[in-house]
């Protein structure tokens, strides 16, 4: 059946209720019914054959097929095994596409090492290779999933991916908002961050309860550069908005408490000119966080 067929209202509908299957809302099953906005998914990614494409939730494989086309390899990962079974039929003749049948985490925070193996089995094959990240994520493990792939030490080239309009809104706030947070600070330092297109619930089936948005992520490698520890960076940004209403003050001190007193934490704030006593971490901008960020992972080495 084409590609067209597939993927809409009637078709999912009539396939679900032969085997006997509803949508399942646990794993973010919101199938995309407009085709045209499953290519404009793909065109968001810029897709070539130099690129391994990750997609996370395959599906009925419409999207999978389009990238197939275009990408190099593409790595497919579905939790739900009758699914996986309906996509084998749509992706049969594709000859770059690598089908998981897996959940594509390991636990609550991290992904799969085996999902990402095969890509990095291909990069390798050849110079000038790399991955994207290039889906319709479910939506219940989008952070982690994008978190996560920003951490690699071999991050993806671009994010190309649906997900709740609410979610991309968080990634792209500014300081002193309601949105702004550790994970807005995360993504805007590692990337530049775009919303591509926002999609309201009736391009879905079944319809969501809220918009959707398509982002454009795009990790940028002299903002990685600016960052000496990845890993300290995350954990220290997200102790900043864990208690994102106190004084920035209190927080440093309780976050540091096993490695510096309050007169070293003191000493190192004395120093900061967009420092006061009155100042709070969501007002500070992302350049500013990492300042606070590279003066507190000195200082606490320094007194170890
Ligand atoms: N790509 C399809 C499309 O565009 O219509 C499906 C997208 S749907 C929003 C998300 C898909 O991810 C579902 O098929 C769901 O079963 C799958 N999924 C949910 N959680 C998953 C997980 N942890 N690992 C892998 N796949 C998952």
């Amino acid at each position: 059946m084409s590609n067209s067929n597939r993927q809409t209202i009637s078709y999912l509908n009539r396939r679900f209720r032969e085997v006997g299957l509803e949508p399942n809302k646990r794993h973010g099953q919101n199938f995309l019914v407009d085709l045209n906005l499953v290519r404009l998914i793909a065109d968001t990614g810029d897709i070539h054959p130099a690129d391994a494409v990750l997609e996370i939730g395959t599906g009925t494989g419409s999207l999978t097929a389009m990238m197939a086309e275009k990408a190099g390899l593409v790595v497919t990962v579905e939790i739900d095994e009758h699914l996986h079974q309906l996509a084998k039929e749509e992706l049969e003749p594709f000859d770059n596409v690598r089908m998981l049948l897996q959940d594509a985490l390991k636990n609550k925070n991290n992904l799969s090492p085996t999902v990402l193996a095969p890509i990095y089995e291909w990069i390798n094959q050849a110079p000038g290779r790399g991955f994207k990240l290039v889906a319709n994520l479910p939506y219940n493990v989008a952070t982690p999933i994008i978190s996560n792939l920003l951490m690699l030490e071999l991050p993806p080239r671009l994010i190309a991916v649906t997900i709740q309009k609410e979610l991309g809104e968080r990634m792209m706030a500014k300081p002193s908002t309601k949105d702004y947070s550790a994970l807005s600070v995360w993504v805007q330092a590692l990337c530049d961050v775009s919303m591509a297109r926002v999609l309201p619930p009736n391009v879905f089936w079944p319809a969501p309860k809220v918009d959707s948005a398509i982002m454009r992520i795009e990790p940028i490698a002299a903002k990685r550069a600016a960052i000496p520890d990845l890993p300290f960076f995350h954990t220290f940004t997200r102790s900043l908005f864990f208690h994102r209403r106190k004084f920035l003050r209190s927080v440093l001190v309780s976050a540091f408490k096993e490695q510096m007193n309050k007169v070293q934490v003191d000493a190192v704030l004395a120093d900061i000119s967009f420092y006061s006593p009155t100042t709070r971490a969501e007002e500070l901008t992302v350049a500013q966080i990492q300042d606070l960020c590279e003066r507190f992972r000195l200082a606490s080495q320094s007194l170890r």
